[in-house]
Formats: C-alpha cells, structure tokens, sequence
C-alpha cells in the first residue's frame, strides 16, 4: 500500500460494520436498472467495479413505487418478485468481498411520465409533465413506499440504502420555497418542508434495524433560485442524523440549475468545502462528492478533514480499477473521466445506456471482452489520435504484437488541441493514460514515421489498421486564400496570431471551442482557479443567500467574435445534451454575436461579406477562422480488397468524418480490435 493515499485507503469503522476504505462508487443511472433482462449485466458491471476496490457501491436510483417512476417501467423495487433481480447484484458485489447501497429515488416533478406527483403543481423546465401536488394521504403513502423498498432492499442483500434526498428531486422539492408552497405541516418554515424527508429516514431506520447502512444525500447547494441557504441546510442535516441516517452524501445543485456542476469547465473539488463545513455541524460521517477524478484531490479532502468519504462517480465508469491502482501504486495507468459527459448523462438524458468516452467497456462487461488470443498476430496501426491508441493499446492487452507508426512528434491526434481549450484540460489525462498504457501492453511506437502503403504491405503484417484521422475542411468561398484566412488547425496547433475583430465560419463543437480559445486571455493561467470560476458563473458558497446564486462577474472579453452557420435557428443545437448549455452560456456571456442562416459571399480587406437571411452585410474583421468541418483522411486505404497481404480495416475519423467525436473513435478501435 502507498503511503501516499494512506487516508484515502484507510478502513471506515461504522460500528455495525466496516468500510474497506474511503472511496465510494457514486449513485449512476445506466439504464441497465430499467429491464429486468439487463441485470446479468449490471450484476456483471457492479463485480467489476467492487473487483477493483471501491470501498461502497451505491445503485442507480430505483423507485420505490410506480407513482415514483422516473420513466415507464423504470427500475421499481416495490415487491418481492423483483427480489431475485436484486439478488443477482447483492450477490455478485458480495462475491468481489464489495459493498453495496441501493438508492431509492422519487423524481417528483423530474419524471418523464405522466402521472407526476410533487410538494406543489409546478412544473419542472425540464420535463414537459406537470405534475400534481401531493394531498396528505399521498405524502403518508410515500413515506410507507420508501419504507417497503427499503426493507424488500435489505431483504435482497443490499449493505443498506441511499435516499435521494438533492438534486431536485422529490425530497429536494419539499425541501425548498421554490417548489414547496404548501401550507400546511409539509410547508411553510423549514421544519415543515424537511418533515417529509426526516420522517422517511426516521420510519426507514426503525424498520431495518441498527446494523444497516443508511446514507442520505443531502443538497448542500441548490443553485436555483428559491434555493435553501447554508443556515437551512445545517438544519436539515442535523435533523436527518438525529432520525438515525449512518452517513451524510452531499449532492450539489439541482438538475435544472443554470450553473454547470459536473462538466469539465468545473474546477476539480470545487465543492470540497461545503463538505467540511457540513462535517464540522455533524457527528456521523460525511462524503464529498463532485468533480473528484483523481486520488491525490481525494487523499488531501480526506486528509484535510473536509471529509470522511469521497463519492466518485463516472470516474468508476472510465476506470472499474481505480482504487486498485492507488492501492499499488499505479496511479499513473488511471484513465481518468473527463467530465465530458458525452457517453454517461448525454446518453441517460436521451434515454440510451450509459457508458464511457475513455472506456466503451462500461455497462458493456459482457459484450465487449478484451479475451486473450489463441492465435497471436502481427498488428500494424496507423496513426495515434484516439481511435488509433484504442485499437493498439487493446489489441496488445488481447496479445498481439502491435506496431503503431505516427506522423508528427506526439501521440494523442486531435486529443492534443482539444486539451488547449479553457475548460478542456483534463483531456490531456487521457493522453497520459494511453500514453502509459501503451509502455504496460508493449505497444511498438513509432513517431515521425509516415508509411507507405507499401511498406505495410511488405513487412509481413497480418492486420492493417488505418487511423489516419481527418484533414480540416477548406470551404470553397471567394477569397479563402486571401492572408486574413486562418483554419482551426493555424490557431489551436501552429498558433498563428489572431486580430481582436474576428469571424468564425462553422458553429459545430469546434467553432465553439475556438471561440472559448480566442476569447480567453492569456493572462489568466489555465485551469481556471476557483474564485475566478465562481465568479463568472455567480456562485456564493459562503453565505448561499438564495440558492447560493449571486451576480456574477464574468472575464473581460478579448476580443469581438461573429459565430457563424448557414443552418438558420439557434447556434449549438447539436452539442452535447449536458454540456451544451454550457458552451453557448459561455459565449452568449462574452457577447458572441451568435448568426444562423448565414451565406458567405467573400472574404476581402475588408471583411467577411455574408448574406443573412438574404440580406447582405459585411462582417468587418481582421481575422476569419475556418471550423466548417472535416473530411476523411483514408489514402493510405486499398481501394479494393487485396487478394493477398494483411487485411486492411478503416477505423475513426479516417472512416468516417461526419459527426467523428472521440467516444465513436475509441469504441471503434477498441470492437476492431477486440475482434481480430
Ligand atoms: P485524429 O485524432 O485526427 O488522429 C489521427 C492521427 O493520425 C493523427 O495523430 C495524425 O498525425 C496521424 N496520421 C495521419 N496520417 C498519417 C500517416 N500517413 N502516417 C502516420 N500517422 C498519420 N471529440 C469529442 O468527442 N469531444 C470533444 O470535446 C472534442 N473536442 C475537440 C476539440 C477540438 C479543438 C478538436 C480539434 C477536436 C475535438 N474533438 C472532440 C474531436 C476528436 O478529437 C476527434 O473526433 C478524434 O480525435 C478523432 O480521432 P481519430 O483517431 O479518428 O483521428
Ligand atoms: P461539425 O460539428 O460537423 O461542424 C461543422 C460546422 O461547419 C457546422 O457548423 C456546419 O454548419 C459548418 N459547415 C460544414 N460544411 C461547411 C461548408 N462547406 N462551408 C461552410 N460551413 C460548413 O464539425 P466540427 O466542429 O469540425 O467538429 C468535429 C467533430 O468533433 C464533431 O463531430 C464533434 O462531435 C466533435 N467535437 C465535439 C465537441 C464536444 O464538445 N462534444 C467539441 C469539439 C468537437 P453549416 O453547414 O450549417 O454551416
Ligand atoms: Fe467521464 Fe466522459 Fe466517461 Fe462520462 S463519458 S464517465 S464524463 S469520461
């Protein structure tokens, strides 16, 4: 064991039972929850995780009745006919010597389905049903629905429960003025509005007994308006550890808040300090939750006093063997989440399975297995950006002998320019990752060397693997040659100077990005330090008046930029469902002239010359940067099978350009060479 993560790695003695050491795997909806025929797979998605050492497992959440469903069908424990769905999850964390919590979860006026039941009829913005407010009754009956799956939860083997109690949901929504406008004993003053969730720990505890495990996750930061302050949320937790919770999780802003909480931009541990304030009020343990991704933030909350438990959550999505490795000293070989968002919440908020951008394996433990080969081949891949290091790096672990042959001087792609965008930087952890994991595999790398279609098919390869990625598109516009013209490539990778009155052509993710990138000042060191962060997002965790909402006090632009489309509508609709918000808050901020429905006539001294919506004008810039796409780079691709000689295969961006994001890049590459 590492000296270096020793109160990270330290056992939790809860009295009736002990924690193996301080890391929790974060409540995560797979979607796995939702059929009663995916629980071999998530019983296979849970073992592995408690395999790699995580200390506590807590569930996606599941209903406690119907009326609580998040969605139809939606995983519900309100009977003893799901106990052996249960029992194969119980059964298969117990077996890896893990620990697990199921969370019960009400989503109140957050489900998607139309029998929605909240504090008070107001809808929420992001479900389109309105739901009803609870009469006395329904409250009695919910609070007798948690206490029947709580015990049905023990009754399946479960180490205890979590009641979802932040986030907005259900308890979040009592626990509020903003959704509870109540008048009578479950409204009003605090002690009314947090009656619902109290008396649920309360009669929970009673009917399980003392010898198990009931964590409450408590908002300790609403960010919405009509949020509760620090004083209200002191009030609530202590009354939640006298009605008998073991531990206190707690759960930051609520899902309609319009401040980011998650996404990458966040800075790591931003919330760290809520957590330890909680901890001095309380008595029982607390847990840290949010934006934790690596072990050294998580050793020094601990060690800090802070906390006495770290809940992360999608970094058990990148990396089932994350605690494993802090335990051997393997900290390097982490692949860290990127708080991307684009293969775990983007799906889930789009009603598909869950997994991860940096490891398609997640919630796919059965489908797709990194076996080790009978019959070991010579692999040669070309190429180094994601899907290339994908494709090497699993067909070594399977066992082949991989040789990776890279034009430029690094590894990593396009990786290495998307790490330079503000917000972006944990990008670079997955370049440290690959780059690891190609030394552990024995990956032959090969940089500077360009080959030829030739020299692959002399050298006695058995597989070809072209990953050669994209060349940025250039579109055909009357004077894209003149010097003003710069493509994203010019700005992100060669650095080319950039004039303060500039026109971006192309609004996808990377117009976006670019735009991020020019209107940062170079003064500000990056990431960006926490305070700078609260303040341009207007967050006050000190007194938290109203939510914890202030005026914000956004950076001073560096430059004026014209965003631009020939789509007509609003700019951004297709970036990431959690994250693209985000991204156009952030522009729309720093005064972005966002145009749609945009026809680019010519670019001259004078500017961008652009019809929009039919009508000319004249963008008066110093600067045009192209981001309007890219096309496939495949030469190096036969253009028909060859009789004999390896087989060739297409993977990433090089297959196919249109809509390439990293996480299609990395599955490809890792179900290529899965395969062979
Ligand atoms: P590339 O990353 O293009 O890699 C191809 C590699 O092949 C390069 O290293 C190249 O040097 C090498 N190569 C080319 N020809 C040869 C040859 N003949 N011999 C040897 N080597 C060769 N995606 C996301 O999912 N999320 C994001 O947030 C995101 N942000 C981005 C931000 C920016 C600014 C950029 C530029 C891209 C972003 N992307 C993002 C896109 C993502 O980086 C790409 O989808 C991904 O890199 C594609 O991977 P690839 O391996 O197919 O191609
Ligand atoms: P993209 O998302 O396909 O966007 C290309 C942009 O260029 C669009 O705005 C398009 O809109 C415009 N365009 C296309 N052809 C054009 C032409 N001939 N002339 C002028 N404009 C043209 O591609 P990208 O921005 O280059 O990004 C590449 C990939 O990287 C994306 O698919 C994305 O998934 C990924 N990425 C993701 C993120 C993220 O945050 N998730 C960030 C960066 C990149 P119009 O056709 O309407 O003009
Ligand atoms: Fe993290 Fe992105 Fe993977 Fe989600 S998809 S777990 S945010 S790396």
């Amino acid at each position: 064991m590492t000296s270096r993560h020793a109160h990270l790695l330290a056992p939790l003695d809860l009295g009736f039972t002990q924690l193996k050491n301080r890391v929790i795997m974060g409540s995560m909806h797979t979607g796995l929850e939702d059929r009663f025929y995916h629980y071999n797979k998530l019983a296979a998605y849970f073992a592995e995780r408690a395999r790699g050492g995580v200390g506590l497992i807590v569930t996606g959440g599941i209903s406690p009745s119907r009326q609580a469903w998040l969605m139809p069908f939606g995983g519900t424990l309100n009977s003893i006919l799901d106990l052996p769905n249960h029992r194969k999850l119980t059964r298969a964390v117990h077996q890896e010597d893990g620990k697990i919590l199921m969370q019960i979860l009400h989503p109140g006026r957050y489900g998607y389905q139309p029998f929605l039941k909240s504090a008070s009829a107001i809808k929420s913005p992001i479900s389109k049903f309105k739901p009803r407010a609870m009469t006395e009754a329904d409250v009695e009956q919910t609070i007798c629905d948690y206490v029947r799956c709580a015990k049905l939860a023990q009754k399946a083997g479960y180490d205890g429960v979590e009641i979802m109690g932040s986030e907005g949901y259900l308890l979040s929504q009592f626990l509020c003025l903003r959704t509870n406008l109540r008048t009578d004993q479950w409204g009003g003053p605090i002690e009314n509005r947090m009656r619902l969730s109290v008396e649920i720990v309360r009669r929970v505890r009673e009917n399980v007994g003392p010898n198990f495990i009931l964590m409450y996750r408590h908002s300790v930061l609403d960010l919405v308006e009509g949020g509760n302050n620090w004083e209200e949320v002191v009030i609530v937790a202590k009354a939640i550890e006298q009605a008998g919770a073991t531990i206190i999780n707690t759960g930051i802003g609520w899902h309609e808040a319009r401040v980011p909480t998650i996404v990458t931009s966040v800075p790591r541990a931003a919330f760290r300090s809520l957590a330890g304030r909680l901890r001095k009020e309380l008595s029982i343990p607390v847990v840290a939750s949010n934006r934790i991704n690596m072990p050294d933030e998580a050793e020094d909350i601990i060690a800090s006093g802070d906390a006495d438990l770290i809940s992360m959550a999608r970094p058990f999505l990148a990396d089932p063997e994350f605690v494993n490795k802090v335990a051997q000293g393997r900290v390097d070989e982490i692949n860290t989440c990127i708080a991307c968002n684009q293969a775990c919440l983007d799906h889930t908020f789009s009603m598909k399975r869950a997994s991860c951008l940096v490891n398609p394996r997640a919630a796919y433990e059965t489908e797709l297995v990194y076996r080790k080969t009978q019959q070991k081949k010579r692999i040669a891949v070309v190429g180094a950006g994601p899907a290339g290091l994908s494709a090497a790096t699993v067909a070594a672990e399977c066992g082949h002998a991989v040789s990776l042959f890279e034009g430029s001087d690094r590894i990593g792609g396009q990786f290495n320019y998307a790490m330079r965008i503000p917000g972006k930087e944990e990008f670079s952890e997955t370049l440290r990752y690959f780059r690891r994991r190609l030394e552990v595999t024995g990956v032959e790398v090969h940089l500077q060397r360009r080959v030829t279609q030739a020299e692959l098919l002399q050298q006695g390869f058995d597989e070809v693997i072209i990953a050669t990625g994209i060349v940025p598109r250039m579109p055909r516009i009357d004077g894209i040659d003149h010097p003003k013209v710069l493509s994203y490539l010019d700005v992100l990778k060669d650095s080319a100077p950039v004039g303060r009155r500039v026109a971006i052509i192309g609004a996808g993710g990377i117009g976006f990005d670019v735009g991020e990138f020019i209107l940062h000042d170079p003064a500000v060191s990056l990431p960006l330090s926490l305070d700078l962060w609260l303040g341009e997002w207007g967050v006050d965790l000190v007194s938290q008046t109203n939510g914890g909402l202030c005026a914000p006090t956004p950076e001073t632009p560096q430059r004026t930029v014209w965003l631009c489309q020939r789509k007509a509508g609003r700019l951004g609709t297709m970036l990431g469902k959690t994250s693209g918000w985000v991204h156009r808050a952030t522009l729309q901020r720093k005064g972005v002239h966002m145009l749609g429905g945009v026809e680019y006539v010519k670019i001259d001294d004078l500017g961008l010359h652009i019809l929009q919506d039919g009508v000319p004008r004249v963008l008066e810039v110093d600067t045009v940067i192209v981001c309007a796409g890219q096309d496939s780079l495949a030469d190096l691709m036969p253009s028909s099978p060859l009789a004999q000689g390896p087989r060739f295969h297409l993977i990433g961006g090089a297959a196919q350009a249109t809509e390439l994001d990293a996480k299609r890049a990395i599955r490809q590459g890792a179900e290529l060479a899965a395969g062979l």
